[in-house]
Order: C-alpha cells, then structure tokens, then sequence
C-alpha cells in the first residue's frame, strides 16, 4: 500500500465532508463534537451498488441530508450499534429521506426499527455482508458490525464497525446498571479471540484504528490494570466509597472526567463483587460503601 493510499484512512474525522476510507466504506461525521464523542459521532455508508448506513447519529437535519445525498438513491438499510442519543435518534429521519429499513437490536429510548437484528444475524450491502456481533458493555443492546474488504490483490481485510465498544480517542463509559463491566471485558476478549482476527476497527468516534488487535488487547489490559487499582485502593482504604477511591485511582485523568470515573469504578466494583473479589451491602447503591474481600 503506497502512502497515498493509506492517508485517506488515517483521515481524521471532522463534521461536514465525507471520506471515502477504502472502497466500499465512507465516513461523514455528524456535527456533534464533545469530550464524550470526540469530533462528533461518525456515519458509515458500506458497499458499492447498495449500500448499509452505520448510526446515523443525533436527529441532525444536515447531516442527514449530506449522508442521503452521498447515498444517492442505493441506501438499503440503517443499523445502529446502540439506542445512545449519539447514534440512533437520526433514524427515522434518515428512513424518510432514503426509504431505508432501520434495523437494530430493539426498540428502546424512542428507536423504533423496522426489523430486528441480533448475535449472527447477516445484512446484505450489494456484494458485501454485514455480520452483527452482540457486544454488551457500554450498553445492554450494543452491536458491532464485522464485514470483510477485498482489496488490491486478493488482500481481505475484517473491518469491525466498533460504535461505542471500541472508540477512537474519547472515553467509553460504563454506567451501571444498563453498562456492566464485567460484560465489557467479555465483549473484549470475544473480538481478541475471533478468527480470522480482525483487522480494521472503524468506530462511533475518532479515527480509523488499524492494528486492531493491539487496540483491543490495549483496552483489555487498561480496564484490569484500573480494576488492580481499584482493589489496591480498596484495600489501603480499608472500606471506601467510590468518592474516595476516584481520585486514588485516577490521579493521571482530569478532574473535570472524575464524575464519568465515579461510573467506571462502579461498573467496576459491581464486577469485583460478582466475583466475590469485593463486597457490597447494596451493590446497586452508587454511594454504598464497599470493603475488598481478605484474599
Ligand atoms: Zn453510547
């Protein structure tokens, strides 16, 4: 691959141009940039003839309009990953425009789809296929979405449509109790494991991420190592609530992401106490006290 050709790949997202990543995949990012979506929450439009449309994001009348324009008449169907107001409330809009079939895992925070799609479930683009994967983690209903690229020569590449499993820069929240952490790590370790491995991570927010799974082992080690501090701080405390255990454990994160922490270190000690590793007189209580167990 000659460096022109990866530069469009590495493009980093920015609202109002579609990117063409690689034949087959386009990117608009939707005008809606925070600490929580990075430049904004990002369109896929996948396949050649007909094409599949990843989260069309917020109910965004002009970005609707760029992602139904560059469609031009073969949008087929629009998947979300999750029902989150980032990437599914831009649906129905989209379905009006284009005529699409709006797809997803269920009807949940006023989505509404067409038609169902679960763990294995294949959509059809043209010549390419979308396989959905139930990721829960971030959110009960959460999916990624596998597909596999034949580029120059005969090279595949599996491209995984991450949403918010896997993002691109920004933080991936869990809160408790539709974010469960012990899920998330489960959800991780499934993708790490697929064969063929995957090879491109195309997420909700951010850049393209090659070397997926180093990316995925990434975020693996990085959720264990602030689990192991989770316990270390647990155990210097003695028994702590999570307002004391944050700012032990997240002493290299900005003060001003130290509510979103609180979330994390929940999902996290509901975790430890499902495996006994912690315990918890109520554990559905975000201000309950929690004690690390003796071993
Ligand atoms: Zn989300």
């Amino acid at each position: 691959m000659t460096e022109a050709e990866r530069d469009p790949l590495l493009t980093p997202p920015a609202a109002g141009k579609a990117v063409e990543l690689l034949p087959g995949i386009a990117r608009l990012t939707a005008p809606n940039p925070s600490v929580m979506t990075g430049p904004g929450t990002n369109t896929y439009l996948v396949g050649r003839r007909e094409l599949v449309a990843i989260d069309p994001g917020p109910e965004e009348a002009g970005h609707l309009r760029s992602v139904a324009a560059v469609a031009d008449g073969r949008l087929r169907a629009i998947l979300v990953t999750h029902t989150h107001p980032d990437h599914a409330p831009g649906a129905a809009a989209l379905a009006e425009l284009t005529g699409a079939r709006v797809l997803g895992f269920d009807a949940r925070d006023g989505f509404e789809p067409d038609g169902l799609v679960g763990e294995g479930s294949t959509i059809e683009a043209g010549d390419l296929v979308l396989r959905a994967l139930h990721t829960p983690g971030h959110a009960s209903n959460h999916l990624c979405y596998l597909t596999a690229l034949e580029g120059k020569g005969g090279h595949v590449s599996h491209v995984l449509f991450s949403g918010d499993h896997i993002m691109g820069g920004s933080t991936v929240v869990i809160a408790p109790p539709d974010g469960d952490m012990a899920a998330y790590v489960g959800s991780l370790r499934r993708l790490l494991e697929m064969e063929p491995k995957i090879t491109l991570i195309a997420p909700g927010h951010g850049p393209m991420l090659p070397r997926a799974p180093e990316v995925i082992s990434g975020y693996l080690s990085h959720r264990l190592a602030r689990e192991a501090a989770i316990v270390g701080a647990l155990r210097v405390l003695g028994s702590g609530v999570i307002s004391e255990i944050v700012p032990a454990v997240y002493d290299d994160v900005p003060e001003a992401l130290h509510p979103i922490a609180r979330l994390s270190v929940w999902a996290h000690l509901r975790k430890l106490v499902d495996e006994k590793r912690a315990f918890c007189d109520d554990p559905d209580d975000i201000t309950a006290s929690w004690v690390a167990s003796g071993d």
